[in-house]
């Protein structure tokens, strides 16, 4: 999906009633600090739209990002903080597993674990709700930069290996430092939510692309293709100059010439 508008739409607390949404939605879930919000923020093409993990503890909300007018990407809260209280910790369980269990729009879970630690069990209890609850969980192994890449394929096999060793789930690579494994991502996120390649390129016709203040600027597109002209004008001015001076050496053709 070519992302053209993102706005926060929904914050949902323990108490609030979840939104009664009729686009798709598509969840991401994972242990805190472990990448999340860089990876939805990265999806989005924004560098701080999603909540950063500033500092332990933060609010535990479900946030929805209506992406286009066409998709939700909903952030859960991320859970496994040592030092959390056993009520937080209950209460973090009891929302993720009401939003499972309630949505009618979910289409699917991306489970978050960092390549580079073995899953906890916290991440392997997640996983198991998200089966029982009926998804079939898609693992997005996060920062892969961390880790060379000879070793990574052992990474992704310690992770199928702890989360299910029997069965055979997706594991997608992704770092927000390079933004490796974004693309199929998108690609996975379009075929779960039925986004045809059709709408996608109806979607690339109608360009209505804001860049705002913290769109990352190789994301914006450059600045003079979009004014219709071949030539930038400075060099438009060069080359007129440079006519000018080859026609004054033609009607004058000695002027130039040295004396001697
Ligand atoms: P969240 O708590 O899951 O939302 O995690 P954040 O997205 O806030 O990331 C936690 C920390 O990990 C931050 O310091 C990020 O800069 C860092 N981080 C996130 N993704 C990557 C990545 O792909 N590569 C590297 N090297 N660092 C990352």
């Amino acid at each position: 999906m070519i992302v053209k508008n993102v706005r926060l739409e929904t914050v949902c607390g323990v108490t609030s009633k979840l939104p009664d949404n009729t686009l798709t939605e598509i969840a991401f879930a994972g242990k805190s600090n472990v990448g999340k919000s860089s990876l939805i923020n990265a999806l989005m093409n924004r560098k701080a739209l999603a909540r950063m993990s500033a500092q332990p503890g933060k609010t535990q909300t479900i946030n929805f990002y209506n992406v286009n007018d066409r998709i939700y990407l909903v952030d859960l809260p991320g859970y496994g903080y040592a030092s959390a209280r056993v009520e937080i910790k209950a209460q973090w369980g009891r929302m993720i597993e009401n939003y499972l269990h309630t949505s009618k729009q979910l289409a699917a879970v991306f489970l978050l674990i960092d390549i580079r630690h073995e899953p906890s069990d916290n991440d392997a209890m997640m996983y198991d709700w998200m089966k029982q609850q009926g998804y079939a969980p898609i693992i997005i192994a996060t920062k892969v930069d961390k880790i060379p890449k000879s070793k990574q394929p052992a990474h992704v096999n310690m992770i199928r290996n702890k989360l299910d060793p029997e069965g055979s789930p997706v594991i997608l690579l992704f770092s927000a430092l390079n933004k490796l494994g974004r693309d199929e991502i998108w690609e996975a996120i379009d075929e779960l939510a039925g986004i045809s390649g059709e709408e996608e390129d109806r979607l690339n016709d109608t360009d209505t692309a804001k860049p705002t203040s913290d769109t990352p600027s190789a994301d914006r597109r450059p600045r003079w293709k979009d004014t219709g002209r071949a030539t930038a004008k400075k060099t438009k001015r060069m080359q007129q100059k440079r006519k000018l001076n080859r026609d004054k050496k033609k009607s004058n053709p000695g002027k130039s010439k040295k004396k001697g």
